[in-house]
């Protein structure tokens, strides 16, 4: 049983390493970012409130997403673990992140914080492509697809995510650095973080997270 937290800013490689821990420990998947973007394109009313802050690269409002974050933790899949990517990213989701598990009687096994140098991050999110129909992830350079453009697992249509143009992304550093790096201090506290070199290969990355979690 994994109940699994994924910290990093953006694009040190989560959502790459997410879809593979994911699959060895049979755990469901749960990035709030996608969630959001899912709704967005839906034009659900969720989606229409986190529009506006998600293209100017600013964190939605505290309340949605830990409304949401809760509500899919009530899914049956969840009853084994779960992997959460992009939640908390605050100290005020966290806290109240924290007050829902002990309702629960639930406590989570690890945060994983993927630490990347922010001069590498850049490059890899400028140079990141989405699938628009399964969401994997690709490299221009580091990850090609092998048809320019054309997602391997399904044929589907990759494109940028409009939040990974250059000015949002250096605003999404500077969001992360205020409101979401005092959450390295916050695990540390409670003595629930591990610590993950990002800058290697996504392989090597995998292999020092499993020699963490353990087979
Ligand atoms: P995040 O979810 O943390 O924002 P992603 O997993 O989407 O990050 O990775 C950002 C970009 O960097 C993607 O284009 C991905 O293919 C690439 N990437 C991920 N991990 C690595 C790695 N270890 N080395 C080089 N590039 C990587
Ligand atoms: P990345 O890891 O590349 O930064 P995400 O896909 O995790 O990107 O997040 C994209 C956007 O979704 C964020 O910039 C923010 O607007 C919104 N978002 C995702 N998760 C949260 C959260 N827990 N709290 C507030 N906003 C969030
Ligand atoms: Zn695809």
């Amino acid at each position: 049983m994994k109940r699994l937290v994924l910290l990093g800013p953006p694009g040190a490689g989560k959502g790459t390493q997410a879809v593979k821990i994911a699959a060895r420990y049979e755990i469901p998947y749960i990035s709030t970012g996608d969630i959001l973007r899912r709704n967005i394109k839906e034009g659900t009313a969720l989606g229409k409130k986190a529009q506006e802050y998600m293209d100017h690269g600013e964190l939605v409002p505290d309340d949605l997403v830990i409304a949401l974050v809760e509500d899919r933790l009530t899914w049956e899949d969840c009853n084994n673990g779960f992997l959460l990517d992009g939640f908390p990213r605050t100290i005020y989701q966290a806290e109240s992140f924290d007050k829902y598990l002990a309702q629960k009687d639930m406590k989570l096994s690890v945060v994983l914080n993927i630490r990347v140098p922010e001069e590498i991050l850049l490059p890899r999110i400028i140079g990141r492509r989405v699938c628009k129909t399964c969401g994997a992830t690709y490299h221009v350079s580091s990850m090609p697809p092998k048809a320019e453009g054309v997602c391997d697992l399904c044929g589907g249509e990759l494109h940028q995510r409009a939040d990974d143009a250059e000015e949002t992304v250096l605003n999404r550093f500077k969001v992360y650095q205020a409101q979401t790096a005092p959450l390295i201090d916050y695990y540390e506290t409670a003595d629930e973080i591990a610590h993950i070199d990002g800058a290697a290969s996504q392989d090597a990355v995998f292999d020092a997270i499993v020699d963490i979690l353990g087979a």
